[in-house]
């Protein structure tokens, strides 16, 4: 791929430290796409591509997807018209493998251009993440902290019953964080020393994030 300077964001950050949130606020002040591997998964499976079909038949045995395979699915998600000016990334890359692979694939448009970093403690990550409660019928999100419905357990929009997902639950959770710090961590001392990573303190309202982030984006005062 060979085009002009793009912008590559990778959002860094443990899970619950609300990188999609951030993302997807950013999709439209920046005009780019946020790109999820969860949504190029479902894309791919949806769709029985080819990569689609690959990656399943890891799945199917209970194995995880193979790099390779990620990396290409990016890569062909990079070619479509809506990345013309670059991609806000929240989960990709995870691991180190992945991050020189994305520098590759990126080189041509200028390679990752700002690699912020919202961090949370472990704790809040956990009282975020366990506190979530979806609803079984309609799948709207409440927080049993934060954002509670008017009467516990139940759906304020269709009555519907709400439940912890296997994914939010403590054990989960500090699975994740362990496979986080394991895998992913690496990637702040990578992009450290490219000296693109800027650390933003996630402990505080996703407006105050918000408006941080955009300072940073803007060329602003380098928070770290
Ligand atoms: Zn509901």
């Amino acid at each position: 791929m060979s085009q002009g300077k793009r912008t590559f964001l990778v959002l860094l950050g443990v899970p619950g430290a609300g990188k999609g949130t951030q993302a997807r606020l950013l999709e439209s002040d920046l005009g780019l796409p946020q790109i999820s591997t969860g949504d190029i998964f479902r894309y791919n499976l949806k769709n029985d591509t080819e990569l689609g079909l690959l990656a399943k038949s890891y799945m199917d045995k209970g194995d995880l997807v193979p790099d390779d395979v990620t990396i290409r699915m990016v890569e062909d998600r990079l070619q479509r018209e809506d990345c013309a000016g670059g991609a806000i990334m929240d989960g990709f890359p995870r691991n180190l493998f992945q991050a020189r692979a994305f520098d590759a694939m990126t080189a041509d448009s200028g390679g990752v251009s700002l690699v912020p970093m919202i961090t949370i403690s472990d704790e809040e990550a956990m009282r975020r993440i366990t506190g979530r409660r979806v609803c079984r019928s309609c799948g709207e999100v409440y927080h049993v902290e934060f954002n509670p419905p008017k009467q516990e357990g139940i759906c304020d929009k269709d009555g519907g019953e709400l439940y912890l997902r296997n994914d939010d639950t403590p054990e989960t959770v500090r699975n994740r964080l362990y496979v986080y710090y394991k895998q992913t961590s690496p990637l702040v001392g990578y992009y450290f020393a490219h000296d693109l990573l800027f650390e933003i303190d996630g402990n505080r309202a996703i407006e105050t994030v918000q408006t941080e982030l955009k300072t940073l984006l803007a060329g602003g005062e380098k928070v770290t």
